[in-house]
């Protein structure tokens, strides 16, 4: 499919505009008119290293990838705004390929209110798309770094760890509700914002897995995070996929990848308030460890005993 005729496909499907757009796709640049504070992140996924379009459809392509890349701003607290969208088409993608590439991404784009103001596409040897997205705090609002954590404070996490990695170990033999945290995951954008409001200190998206999403906070903020393994909140079904691969469960929660979950630090006082806001919101959130003075991160199970994170890495 030739270019032009690819942008056309994600242009028609229109994106409900911001009030900040000034101009979007179809000029040489888009136009935001700017108020406020303004985070911008880019994400890049590849055929063969990040997806497979075996093992995907189109349209849960285009879903991740911008859901990958909002997470990022989920973990800093901003509202989605707007999104540009390069791809690299290789010359055999057909149009069926194409259109739902764009379903997956504009339809997604629709449910967050994020307007798609431009792009490009590219011939590339490989199906490559590359997203930048626009989030934004209002004058007053605050955004969360990973750098705020402070001895004394609580590590919580929200939702459930391991139903993308058991569902990527798993394969075929895993069950729908397993293969949707993988393929179409949702990224926990008002969780971000609200966490960010009531004033949590530090924040990252657990999109590495816990094990090393952890350690950058605690190297960003200076500090030691002490986990308990025992308490990482499980997600249905992974205990049942663990077993069947003779893997420990709690070892495949800290260490899989893509939950896309919020990992943050809070002050003891604040602990009511976050698990009152996340009860509103319908999120489950688990208090899994605590901010010591030091670095690194100490992983410990039940019986109090320390357990080298290294021993968690892939
Ligand atoms: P230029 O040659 O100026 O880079 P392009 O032909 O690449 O222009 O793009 C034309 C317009 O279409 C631009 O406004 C661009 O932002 C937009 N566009 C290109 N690709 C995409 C895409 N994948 N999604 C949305 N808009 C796109
Ligand atoms: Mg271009």
């Amino acid at each position: 499919m030739r270019e032009l005729a690819a942008i056309g496909r994600f242009a028609r499907r229109a994106t409900r505009p911001t009030a900040r757009i000034e101009r979007g796709i179809g000029d040489d640049a888009a136009v935001l008119r700017a108020d406020g504070l303004c985070a911008i992140s880019t994400d890049t996924v590849v055929d063969g290293v990040h997806f497979t379009t075996h093992g995907y459809t189109p349209s849960e392509i285009g879903h991740k990838a911008l859901a990958t890349a909002i997470s990022d701003l989920a973990a800093m607290g901003a509202q989605p705004g707007e999104v540009l969208l390069s791809i690299g088409l290789p010359a055999n993608a057909s149009e069926e390929f194409v259109d739902g590439l764009a379903d997956g991404f504009v339809g997604f784009a629709d449910e967050v209110g994020v307007a798609l103001v431009g792009g490009d596409v590219v011939a590339a040897p490989v199906l490559f798309l590359a997203v930048t997205v626009v989030g934004w705090a209002a004058t007053g609002e605050r955004l969360v770094g990973r750098d705020g954590a402070a001895p004394g404070e609580l590590v919580g996490v929200t939702g459930t760890l391991g139903a993308a990695a058991a569902a990527l170990l798993a394969r075929d033999q895993v069950d729908e509700a397993l293969r949707e945290r993988l393929v179409r995951p949702r990224p926990r954008l008002a969780e971000g914002r609200a966490l960010a409001q009531l004033g949590v200190t530090a924040m990252i998206d657990v999109s590495d897995g816990i094990a090393s999403d952890a350690r950058h906070v605690a190297a960003a903020s200076g500090v030691a995070l002490h986990v308990r393994l025992d308490r990482l909140p499980i997600a249905p079904g992974v205990e049942d996929v663990a077993a069947a691969l003779g893997r420990d469960p709690g070892e495949l929660a800290a260490t899989g990848g893509e939950d896309y979950e919020l990992l943050f630090t809070a002050r003891p006082s604040l602990r009511t308030a976050v698990e009152n806001t996340l009860a509103e919101l319908g999120c489950p959130v688990t208090w899994i460890g605590s901010v010591e003075p030091g670095s690194g991160v100490a992983f410990s199970d039940q019986h109090g005993e320390r357990r080298d994170l290294r021993g968690f890495e892939h």
